[in-house]
């Protein structure tokens, strides 16, 4: 193939946006295209939980604007869904009915939360929190409502219970699973979450799920459980997991898994077609598996490395991933691998609850493969977050030392 003209990004969240950006720092000359299907140009994802807190105004979400890809030559198309990939024609085909040309194509298209699955699921205040809009229309729905549920045993249904009571709706937050992912903390750090949500004021209900939503003239009332409890609920915010967003690939010559597959260098079994940030499945050579990433920096290096690859060098995805957040007002780091991408990590633990408030407790879970460290969480105490980081990448065998690295 001759040198590539004409690079077509799908999707301008972190991955897309940094990819066109750095195709274009790359060269000058070459036809650069960006699709969303959403109506802005990058805005921060992370800053969505305290925007609707209140403690960030919409205008600080933006991270680009239009005139930032007029300026770089990058033809910018919002409110614009790709809707099918020709591979053999090299085109993509959008919902206004127009065909792209492209010589290397880059699939960085996130994922879609998954809807709740129940009666009365398509009533009015049953919300997701994905994206920019979701977010408004939370905004608007917070000052009237009294009481909220929060559905959900991962870091978005987390998001919603604490933004929900911070604002000061009384707050259940149902988990189907025995605590807070289950996967990544163990039964202490579980108990731990499960005081500082409580301590909060979070009615926490676990081991039960909706079985159906109450709904009066349209608008929903209550989740019912499984479990025959019923919670009222003004809002119902779901944090279901999500679907990642390939099916305009067409998945006969496209290897799909739960996300894009790629291999360490993000690139399909396609030949010029790559895959980056949340929708890439890429492999981790030192995990020996493929897995998605999930994580807003990882997205991030994801768009850079596809994009230098699709310009013709050839750079493997060397990242630790890192997904830092609130605890209510505590913190919490997940850094690494977890058993969530292998089963066969192993783990050690430790929990301190000494402090005299719930502020002085911390827990610490570290994961290992092939005697190595590969992850860790951190509740609470942060201080070893840059020590342990260095020993993942370090890639040094530390069977003997697991203990000691607990107290690192
Ligand atoms: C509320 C919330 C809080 C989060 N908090 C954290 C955090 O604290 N720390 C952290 O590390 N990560 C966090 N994350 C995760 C992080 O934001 C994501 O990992 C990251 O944004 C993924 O970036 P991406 O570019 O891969 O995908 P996305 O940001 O999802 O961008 C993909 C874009 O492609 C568009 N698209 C999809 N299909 C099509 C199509 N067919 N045609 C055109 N466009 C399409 C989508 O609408 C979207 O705009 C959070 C996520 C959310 C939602």
């Amino acid at each position: 193939m001759a040198d590539p003209q004409r690079y077509v990004v799908l999707g301008n969240g972190v991955a897309g946006t940094t990819a066109a950006e750095t195709l274009r720092k790359n060269d000058p000359d070459c036809d650069i295209t960006l699709f969303t299907d959403e109506p802005y140009p990058l805005y921060n994802r992370v800053a969505l939980p305290p925007a609707l807190k209140l403690k960030t105004p919409e205008s600080k979400l933006f991270m680009k604007t239009m005139e930032f890809h007029k300026e770089r030559n990058i033809c910018f198309y919002p409110e614009t869904r790709v809707t099918s990939v020709d591979l053999p024609r090299r085109t993509v085909l959008t919902d206004h009915g127009n065909e792209f040309v492209f010589d290397r194509l880059l699939v960085a298209t996130g994922g879609t939360p998954n809807p709740i699955d129940v009666p009365g699921a398509t009533a009015d205040g049953v919300c997701y929190f994905q994206s920019l809009d979701d977010t408004k229309d939370l905004l608007g729905r917070i000052p009237r409502s009294m009481s909220a549920v929060a559905i959900g045993g991962s870091y978005i249904a987390y998001e919603l219970a604490e933004a929900f009571r911070a604002r000061g709706l009384h707050v259940t937050w149902l988990i189907r699973g025995p605590r807070f992912l289950h996967r990544v903390l163990d039964e202490s750090g579980g108990q731990l979450v499960d005081a500082i949500a409580r301590k909060h004021g979070v009615e926490m209900v676990y081991t039960d799920s909706a079985e159906r939503l109450e709904t009066r003239d349209g608008h929903v009332t209550a989740v019912v459980t499984k479990g025959d409890r019923r919670f009222d609920a003004d809002i119902v915010g779901c944090g279901l997991g999500f679907r990642l967003n390939h099916e305009f690939l067409p998945p006969d010559q496209v290897e799909i898994g739960y996300g894009v597959i790629t291999n360490q260098f993000l690139e399909t079994n396609v030949e010029g077609v790559y895959a980056a940030g949340d929708v890439a499945e890429f492999y981790d050579v030192d995990l020996e598996t493929h897995y998605t990433m999930g994580t807003w920096a990882s997205a991030a290096t994801h768009g850079k490395v596809a994009a230098l690859n699709m310009a013709g060098t050839r750079q493997p995805v060397v990242e630790v991933r890192s997904y830092t957040t609130m605890l209510f007002d505590s913190r919490m780091t997940v850094i690494g691998a977890t058993p969530e991408i292998r089963q066969d990590i192993e783990s050690v633990s430790h929990t301190d609850f000494s402090g005299a408030t719930y502020k002085g407790w911390s827990y610490r879970r570290l994961f290992f493969f092939d005697e190595r460290l590969v992850g860790a969480v951190l509740i609470g105490d942060m201080h070893a977050k840059v020590d342990l980081v260095n020993v993942i990448r370090g890639k040094k065998k530390v069977w003997d030392d697991r203990s000691e690295l607990l107290r690192l």
